[in-house]
């Protein structure tokens, strides 16, 4: 049902992000839709009704995938709104009878007797998809998928609600950040106390929200017959093209090929800040007058992300004006705002939006370069492909979307921050390696908890501190409330609302500094590279779309030693 999708054209009014429809899903109609499609699949004669049928389950998809957006996005923006807070919880409620209707049809597409010409005409991706989904799903579990999801909107709300007295103001924690760069130790350490002492105080309920969630998406497991939750979390991220023991051996070439480079990096940083030994909360300040910031006022960043998407490319010229022009961005901080920044798409209306909360460093252009490449990648699927199941691929290679952008910006980067380029850039690149040791621990704990969901809240704090001596060796945690004793990860939002997404930022850097290493040769080449991987949107496995553009695997060792080798030489001669 596509009656509301309008055409841009020359001359035709742009229909604006504020005065999109939001239609509530009826469950009983959807239901019944999906019923006769999901019969006209059964009875269908040939191939060709068979794809008829698909394509009108793909509207039906959209219908959903729409309201589901809409109804996100206007709740983060404010948590506060009755309206949307409801239809949240309504969505919430009917979302798991939804799939449950979807799985039957998925059933009858997977025994289809054409299914070998439907994998040449639809592609064989979506077919390895829909078995994976169909063994994360059974109506035995529902229930619990719903209390799932409870649980995961409390946590939201609980981090959403904190007002910390700093100061002299109120914050919420985005606001906070400035403060936890400041060039001030004094003043960092007091910003990370702060933050630490709200967690703190919110201990017991931080611990039983995540003690519910451990219980709750192992009893999922077990109920699908597997034998613990790393197995239904593989699953539910859709990884269909490596197993768990080929991440364990990823983030072992992360320990011996990466980390000596970033403890490096670290003791190289401790100098340059002139600390003796780096404490948590010098650990994000890169340099001693301050982090590179953006110079210019909100309007003065976006109005640069404007001219840099229209000088990149013709393609990301055409995305940018959509998104000015149908004001897809929400991305100032304010009071009642949900934390954290997302790209979401909206099908029925063709277009991605980007939510963020914009906070004076340098995570704001991050939102015009990694969110914004998310979005290219919507744009880009919008236009391409028709199935809304083959839009995106899975996420650590969405992610590389994202993350190559960000490397893709760097002859723009003097537009954000002027006089501090130089500065930005060198801590862009160190601050992707750091990052993935951390992302590699944040996997790896997850990987214990949900081996051992009998753990009790103080082994898990126990368990993540081990871990953080493994991938984190330099950092100082002593003497701070709640990092100290080992439950800095509840700062982490994934671990509780999706579970096991970690790792995929981490694959998705590594190929995203693959990326970067054809860029220093060649730019415009390294872009068509790009273009080539982000055009088969989620057309094939992430490998499989990495190898596509004759890029090396991630899980391949050595892959890690050969861009540690070279970024550590580039950091050498870059060295500020
Ligand atoms: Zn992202």
């Amino acid at each position: 049902m596509l009656f509301y999708k309008i055409r841009v054209q020359k001359g035709v009014k742009v229909m604006k992000f504020s005065e999109f429809i939001y239609k509530r899903i009826d469950l009983e109609e959807t239901k019944k839709k999906i019923q006769e499609i999901t019969e006209k699949l059964k009875h269908a004669q040939s191939v060709e009704e068979q794809v008829q049928a698909v394509y009108e389950m793909n509207d039906v998809k959209k219908e959903i995938a729409t309201a589901d957006s809409l109804v996100y996005i206007r709740y983060t923006i404010n948590t506060k709104d009755e309206f949307y807070a409801k239809e949240r919880e309504y969505n919430d409620h009917i979302g798991p009878m939804l799939e449950e209707e979807m799985q039957k049809y998925n059933k009858v597409l997977l025994a289809s007797p054409f299914r070998k010409e439907l994998e040449e005409k639809l592609g064989k991706v979506l077919f390895i998809n829909l078995e994976l989904s169909m063994k994360g799903f059974s109506p035995e579990i529902t229930e619990l998928l719903q209390k799932e999801s409870t649980l995961q909107t409390q946590y939201q709300s609980l981090l959403a609600s904190a007002q910390i007295e700093f100061d002299g103001e109120k914050c919420n924690l985005s606001q906070l950040g400035p403060y936890m760069q400041s060039q001030d130790r004094e003043v960092r350490k007091a910003a990370y106390e702060a933050t630490g002492k709200f967690f703190d105080e919110h201990q017991g309920e931080l611990d039983e929200i995540f003690d519910k969630l451990v219980k709750n998406r192992t009893e999922q497991a077990h109920r699908l017959g597997m034998k613990n939750f790393v197995e239904l979390g593989y699953v539910r991220r859709q990884r269909n093209c490596y197993a768990p023991e080929a991440i364990a051996d990823f983030r072992q070439q992360v320990v011996r090929d990466l980390v000596p480079i970033v403890c490096e990096i670290k003791k190289n940083q401790a100098e340059r800040i002139g600390v003796e030994d780096l404490k948590i909360y010098d650990d994000s300040l890169q340099f001693p007058d301050g982090n590179a910031i953006p110079q210019g006022t909100y309007d003065e960043i976006m109005e640069a992300g404007r001219k840099m998407y229209t000088e990149m490319s013709p393609e990301t010229a055409d995305f940018i004006k959509m998104m000015f022009d149908r004001e897809l961005f929400d991305v100032v901080a304010k009071p009642g705002k949900a934390t954290g920044g997302y790209c979401a798409d909206i099908p029925g209306y063709g277009c991605p939006f980007i939510f963020s909360n914009f906070n004076g460093t340098a995570g704001d252009v991050d939102v015009l370069t990694h969110e914004a490449g998310h979005a290219f990648a919507e744009y880009m699927a919008e236009k391409n492909i028709e199935l809304i199941d083959m839009h995106l691929p899975s996420m650590e290679a969405a992610e590389t979307h994202s993350m190559s952008m960000e490397f893709f910006a760097t002859p723009w980067y003097e537009l954000f921050f002027k006089h501090q380029t130089k500065k930005y850039e060198v801590s862009h690149l160190e601050g992707t390696l750091n990052f993935i040791p951390y992302g590699c621990l944040v996997d790896h704990f997850q990987q214990v908890v949900y081996e051992h969901p009998e753990m009790t809240p103080a082994e898990r704090n126990e368990a993540w501190l081990k871990l953080e001596k493994m991938y984190r060796p330099y950092l100082d945690l002593e003497g701070m409330p709640f990092y100290g004793r080992g439950a800095g990860w509840q700062r982490q939002n994934h671990i509780y609302l999706t579970p096991f997404y970690y790792i995929d930022y981490c694959l998705a850097q590594t190929v995203a500094l693959q990326f970067w290493l054809e860029i220093e040769k060649d730019w415009k080449q390294a872009w068509e590279k790009y273009k080539m991987f982000v055009q088969r949107g989620g057309t094939d496995t992430f490998l499989g779309l990495v190898a596509g553009v004759g890029l090396a695997s991630p899980v391949e060792d050595g892959c890690i030693r050969e861009i540690a080798g070279h970024a550590s030489e580039w950091l050498k001669e870059h060295k500020l």
